[in-house]
């Protein structure tokens, strides 16, 4: 064993549960994106929330590897931190550009999403002439220029006069259903571009690529599909997986029919029951909707999750499991083949945006080197 091994041997020894995130699959994703769009449009990665979860100081430096230029973060702090990683890319900040903050985004070669024409303003008197991108909202009425705000800037062009657009950007509210709304936008976002002056122009997240070339524009900016998640639900997912999270058995018991399982007593053993107790609960992101939903899978076979989730700890039912496969040190999979990200999100009620990014810091944290481009 060499000291790297042996040190890699020692955290795991000690962690409650294992987080692999696989650098090249996530290349292999962004790649595949990449060869959807139309002949032209280049595709960007959306590394926010700490590339959803997954570590971005990992995430963006293996893209970039991969020849990805452009990237998005929510916060100005994210773009700061991802400037550090990447003296060369170009960043954009979602969030916009707030009182107080031209200096910063100047300082750091950041640029902001210019989300009213107050932003705008300000970045014109403050940014120099640096690229900066606009936002007209289509139909998220969340971020973004109003209809009333564009019609004004479209009759008041001088208010960008000094200002270098890097992209025109909306959003679309539905692009992972069929959804009228879809088109609808897509027309809102084509007489915005018209009444503009010419930029490149960014419209589709992950879902809005599978939409179709109309959908594409110049720079896509996929997050989710980048991790594994399906921009498809209800249909195969495209992508491949890139998390592994592995929780470790603590202790084992047998406990007789009627015994109970956990907080509030949820759960009573109808026969003579073998409980596996593992190191993973909601404080790791192992969200407490999963009580007595999903499970795990242990030695290639899936157990159910029994009792509710505590805060450190979830009990499973592994009554079939040989015993020698199910004792303190083994390592049940939580999410990775035969667990989804997707399937876990559909047990807990929500969506693969929130299982990623509640993902816990207690975890050890494995990152597989994306191979060496060329
Ligand atoms: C988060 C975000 C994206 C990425 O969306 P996915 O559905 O994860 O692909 C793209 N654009 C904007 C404005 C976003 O906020």
């Amino acid at each position: 064993m060499s000291i790297d091994e042996a040190a890699l041997s020692a955290a795991i020894d000690r962690a409650g549960a294992v987080l692999t995130v696989d650098l090249g699959a996530i290349v292999r994703n962004w790649r595949a994106l990449g060869e959807r769009l139309k002949p032209g449009a280049s595709c960007a990665a959306v590394v926010k929330a700490d590339a959803y979860g997954l570590g971005m100081a990992d995430v963006a430096p293996a893209l970039a590897a991969a020849g990805c230029r452009r990237f998005f973060v929510a916060q100005l702090d994210e773009g700061i931190a991802l400037r550090g990683l990447l003296p060369a890319a170009e960043i954009a900040v979602l969030g916009g550009v707030l009182p107080g903050t031209v200096g910063e985004f100047r300082a750091h070669r950041l640029a902001p999403v210019l989300n009213d024409l107050g932003q705008l303003e300000s970045w014109r008197i403050g940014g120099g002439g640096e690229p900066a991108i606009l936002h007209v909202d289509t139909g998220m009425s969340r971020l973004g220029l109003s209809p009333g705000e564009l019609a004004t800037l479209a009759g008041e062009r001088h208010r960008l006069d000094g200002v270098r657009l890097a992209a025109v950007m909306s959003h679309l509210a539905c692009a992972d259903e069929e959804n009228a709304l879809n088109r609808e936008q897509l027309e809102r976002f084509r007489r915005a571009l018209a009444a503009l002056p010419p930029a490149p122009a960014s419209f589709a997240n992950s879902a809005g690529i599978f939409l179709g070339p109309e959908f594409h524009f110049d720079i896509a900016r996929p997050g989710i599909a980048l991790y594994g998640g399906n921009p498809l639900p209800g249909h195969p997912n495209p992508m491949l997986q890139v998390v592994r999270l592995q929780g470790k058995i603590l202790q084992v018991r047998e406990i007789d029919r009627g015994e109970t399982v956990g907080y509030g007593a949820t759960h009573t053993a109808t026969r003579p029951t073998r409980i596996a107790t593992v190191g993973v609960g909601y404080a790791d992101g192992w969200l407490r909707a999963l009580g007595n939903r999903g499970g795990a899978v242990v030695a290639g076979r899936q157990v159910p999750l029994v009792g509710r989730v505590s805060m450190d700890l979830i009990t499973l039912d592994v009554t079939g499991i040989e015993p020698a496969l199910a004792r303190p040190g083994s390592f049940v999979d939580l999410l990775g083949d035969g667990r989804t990200v997707d399937e876990v999100a559909a047990e807990a009620g929500t969506i693969a945006y929130e299982i990623l990014t509640s993902l816990g810091h207690r975890y050890h944290r494995v990152h597989l080197a994306a191979p060496a481009p060329g």
